[in-house]
């Protein structure tokens, strides 16, 4: 792959930790050459607990994402192909009830983008660094139950566990869900803002088991910004990085929707 063409993971100022507008967004797309664009910001949720996230698209505020962007999809149709999607965690307890309040908006998507385990509201956080194997082991359950719903169009920073422990141990558990994700059929992302932050994720041995394994994968930019669409280094040690390893990446990076 020379470039991308298509991505699917970008967020909106309405997370409250992304900036710009969302035209600005697509303007930059544009000027990178990008064909297709999706929107996924953090999905509204509606907690059983009454719990508040603050990290997501307030439930105030989904009615406005879906406007503004469905707006801009069609003044922007002859120039760049919108799509309106979220990135959401699967949380089992309270999954159809999601399901259901999601279902009042025109989402055309949702990637899984679990940033905790199982769930939030008990603070099970992935983002932090842990030995712990219970935790590395119930990451990647969960991940492996979100596939299995069939309702996600890809499976954004697999490789988000923060797991130190030594990469035997890692490499067992990931490829339990390399091989049910490859059983699905389902795409795993490679995730350029975690390359670009220096963060845990991309992790080399997962993809080095993912490529063994024969996993598709796919690129995301996850701009929480307009910069990075337009930032063709960037992209090109993206592509680069899945290379290095074999990785069997999506042809110029398009999904049917
Ligand atoms: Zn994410
Ligand atoms: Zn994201």
């Amino acid at each position: 792959m020379e470039k991308l063409i298509a991505n699917y993971h970008t967020h909106t100022y309405r997370c409250g930790h992304a900036e710009g507008t969302d035209r600005e967004f697509i303007e930059s797309a544009i000027a990178a050459g990008i064909k297709i664009l999706g929107f996924s910001d953090h999905s509204p949720m509606i907690f059983p607990s009454g719990h508040t996230s603050s990290f997501r698209v307030p439930a105030e505020k989904a009615g406005d994402y879906f406007d503004s962007l469905t707006a801009l999809k069609d003044e922007y149709k002859n120039d760049i192909e919108i799509h309106i999607g979220v990135e959401a965690e699967y949380y089992p307890h309270m999954f159809d009830s999601y399901l259901e309040y999601m279902s009042a908006f025109p989402c055309e998507y949702f990637i899984c983008g679990q940033h905790f385990i199982y769930d939030e509201e008990k603070g099970n956080s992935s983002f932090g660094k842990t030995e712990d194997v219970n935790i590395l082991s119930s990451y990647f359950d969960n991940l492996i139950e979100a596939v299995k719903t069939e309702k996600f169009l890809y499976i954004a920073h697999p490789d988000l566990v923060n797991f130190t422990g030594d990469d035997e141990t890692y490499a067992f558990h990931a490829k339990r869900f390399l091989k049910v994700a490859l059983e699905y059929d389902i795409p795993l992302e490679i995730n350029r803002l975690g390359l670009e932050d220096g963060r845990q994720y991309p992790k080399d041995i997962f993809w080095k088991c993912a490529a063994e394994t024969g996993n598709r994968a796919i690129i995301g930019i996850d701009a929480h910004s307009p910069g990075p669409l337009s930032d063709l280094p960037m992209h090109r040690r993206c592509i680069e990085y899945a290379g290095k390893f074999g990785v069997n990446l999506i042809k110029d990076n398009i999904l049917s929707l």
